[in-house]
């Protein structure tokens, strides 16, 4: 690292993927066809009505200028009307909906709105590396919530050392969940806001995969909860939802003083989304839903056939009941995610992601994702089986 570069930037935990994507890009120069099996980035495309919406909306003059920093009210209006419909939530569009740049720049700017230096957040581990990232750039610290399987990989609540809690300012959570694709019910969320009320804590969920879940399984809102609006936010996305991942688009909902909080480091650094995306996002959200289902029927075959590759290989494989990912132990002869994954690598040319990549507690698995083909995911599958 340059010593130019301010200490934050030190403090950031070296990018353990590095490795990876250099055997990876040197795998494809010798020839071998990678199966990469890492990317969390859905494959399919963005339904075209959604892109359609963009193309027309992208020719009217009235949005080529600046957007507002809260984004359009007819933007807040869906999102509000899809929670009702699809979460049970009720929202108020104005003050309790905020439109986000993807959900990543809410959930990093946070920090900056509720952390001072040294100022403690919870954050799960394994997680999303935002959340541990994002506090340190905000010259912070952040404190492990292990996720083990012997907890389903969830918080232990009572084992949050007392002086932690008091100090602790943030919470961060993901359900359904990535890496682990641990799932919760309300009944978590009712213990978690009511720690945050003993602890005075500003909880933020983060819910992008709240829709792609299977096996009648349904998300829960974190703000489903009896009193969860008065002590937290949710993020959420269309990123995953509606394939729009390079889109841009994202919004928080929930305590209105929680979002002026976010809205204010926002209007200092940023401008809006772009008015064109967001009338986008207003087809997605407001028009036909049948999309996320014939998605979730492509997911739900491709995760099967994972499912019972990796098995018919000899690897414990839980089905997951939401996200594109898997999340695999790996087998006893190997001493570590890293060790397992570059072998996977190598002699099958099947790219995964190692689990201490996302954090200490993540050591012992690898995470595998779906967003690739039906025959490309047999095709990992046979040769991981060869392999083993
Ligand atoms: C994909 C993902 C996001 C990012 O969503 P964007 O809206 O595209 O920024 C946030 N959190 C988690 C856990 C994710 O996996």
């Amino acid at each position: 690292m340059s010593s130019r570069y301010a200490e934050r930037l030190n403090r950031l935990p070296p990018y353990l993927f590095a490795d990876i994507d250099r055997k990876k890009r040197e795998a494809e120069k010798k020839g071998i066809d990678v199966i990469d099996l890492g990317i969390g980035d859905p494959d399919l495309p963005t339904p075209p009505h959604i892109v359609a919406a963009l193309c027309e909306a992208a020719k009217d003059p009235s949005n080529h200028r600046y957007p507002s920093y809260e984004g359009m009210l007819a933007f807040r209006e869906a999102v509000a009307d899809w929670y009702r419909s699809r979460k049970h939530v009720r929202l108020d569009p104005d003050s309790e909906v905020l439109t986000l740049i993807g959900s990543k720049e809410g959930i990093a700017h946070s920090t900056m709105a509720f952390l001072n230096p040294g100022d403690i957040a919870l954050v799960p581990d394994p997680a999303y590396p935002v959340y541990r990232n994002a506090t340190i750039m905000a010259d912070s610290v952040p404190v492990s919530m292990p996720l083990n399987a012997d907890n389903e990989f969830k918080p232990d609540l009572d084992a949050i050392d007392s002086r932690i809690a008091r100090d602790a300012k943030l919470m961060f959570l993901n359900y359904p969940n990535n890496p682990t694709a641990a799932t919760v019910d309300t009944d978590f969320f009712k213990a978690v806001v009511d720690f945050a009320h003993e602890h005075d804590i500003v909880v933020l969920h983060d819910n992008p995969y709240s829709e792609l879940t299977f096996d009648g399984y349904e998300a829960p809102s974190f703000l489903a909860v009896r009193g969860a609006k008065e002590v937290g936010i949710e993020f959420n996305s269309l990123s995953k939802t509606y394939n729009m991942t390079g889109w841009r688009i994202g919004f928080a909902v929930g305590n209105s003083e929680i979002l002026n909080g976010v809205k204010e480091v926002k209007t200092n650094i940023d401008s809006g989304t772009f008015q064109a995306v967001q009338v986008a996002g207003i087809a997605a959200l407001t028009g036909p839903q049948d999309c996320i289902s014939d998605n979730l029927a492509i997911y739900r075959t491709r995760r099967d056939t994972l499912v019972e590759g990796l098995e018919s290989a000899g690897l414990c494989v839980t089905r997951p009941r939401a996200t594109f990912y898997l999340w695999v132990p790996i087998p006893d002869e190997f001493s570590s995610s890293i060790e397992f994954s570059m072998f996977l690598l190598e002699r099958a040319g099947v790219v995964t992601t190692p689990g201490i990549g996302f954090g200490e507690y993540g050591e012992g698995f690898i995470r595998l994702s779906i967003c690739l083909d039906e025959n490309r995911l047999e095709e990992a599958c046979k040769r991981i089986n060869a392999l083993l």
